[in-house]
């Protein structure tokens, strides 16, 4: 059974939410496929990323008349902005990489050369006050063994944090490995029907499972107790 890395992410969100995603479907556009496309398109020179990335999502042809409330534009301004990104050059993006080996299926966002350096670009909304979170190391790493596991040679990686237009270095370590095969193992037990402890905290407040979370929960107790 294969574990998609969108599912490390969420794993480190709300373990439960993974049970709920498994049981339910959690595809659907959302925010962040919007805005990988708009950088996808801003990459390419389009004239008009954010459009041109509404038509591709197929979320609507015309911005005016969609549904996306948030007006997109300053995502296009802050790309401008970033001095650093322009000097990554583009070696594929987009890219669907598998490792049979750590039953790992992923997205690599952008695969980037900085000099003769390969490194592993991922896109995310908001930045700690230094650094990276830790969800995004763990996230790079999956991504970065994965490619390896593909021949990919990869020196390090960035993250952009698109929401503030800042690019941030990121490497890993043994630990951030270890650490990225016991979530893929804990990930295959709840999918395999392992309801695991939710988080219950302010996080449950946008939950789209907020409902079913709480039934499940109360039947789960009951079972045991
Ligand atoms: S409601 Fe809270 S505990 Fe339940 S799945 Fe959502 S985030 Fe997790």
């Amino acid at each position: 059974m294969s574990v998609r890395v969108s599912e490390l992410d969420t794993y480190m969100y709300c373990p439960r939410k993974v049970y709920f995603e498994s049981v339910f479907g959690g595809n659907y556009i959302n925010e962040g496929s919007l805005v990988r496309e708009i950088y996808y398109q801003w990459r390419m020179g389009e004239d008009d990323p954010v459009k041109s990335a509404l038509e591709k999502t197929g979320i609507i042809a015309d911005r005016h008349s969609c549904k996306v409330e948030r007006d997109y534009d300053y995502v296009v301004h802050l790309l401008e902005g970033c001095e650093e990104l322009k000097h990554l050059k583009q070696v594929e993006y987009d890219l669907l990489v598998t490792s049979e080996r750590l039953g790992l299926t992923g997205i690599a966002d952008e695969i980037v050369k900085k000099g003769e350096e390969m490194g592993c670009l991922i896109l995310r909304k908001n930045p700690p006050e230094n650094g990276v979170w830790r969800s995004d190391r763990i996230k790079f790493t999956a991504i970065r063994m994965i490619l390896e596991d593909n021949g990919y040679r990869i020196s390090g990686g960035y993250i952009y944090y698109w929401n503030r237009g800042i690019l941030r270095g990121v490497d890993s370590g043994f630990h951030d490995r270890r650490q990225v095969v016991r979530i893929v193992e804990r990930i295959r037990k709840i999918k395999n029907g392992f309801l695991p402890d939710g988080v219950s905290d302010r996080r449950c407040q946008s939950c789209g499972y907020r409902e079913s979370c709480e039934i499940e929960g109360v039947s789960f107790k009951a079972r045991f107790f």
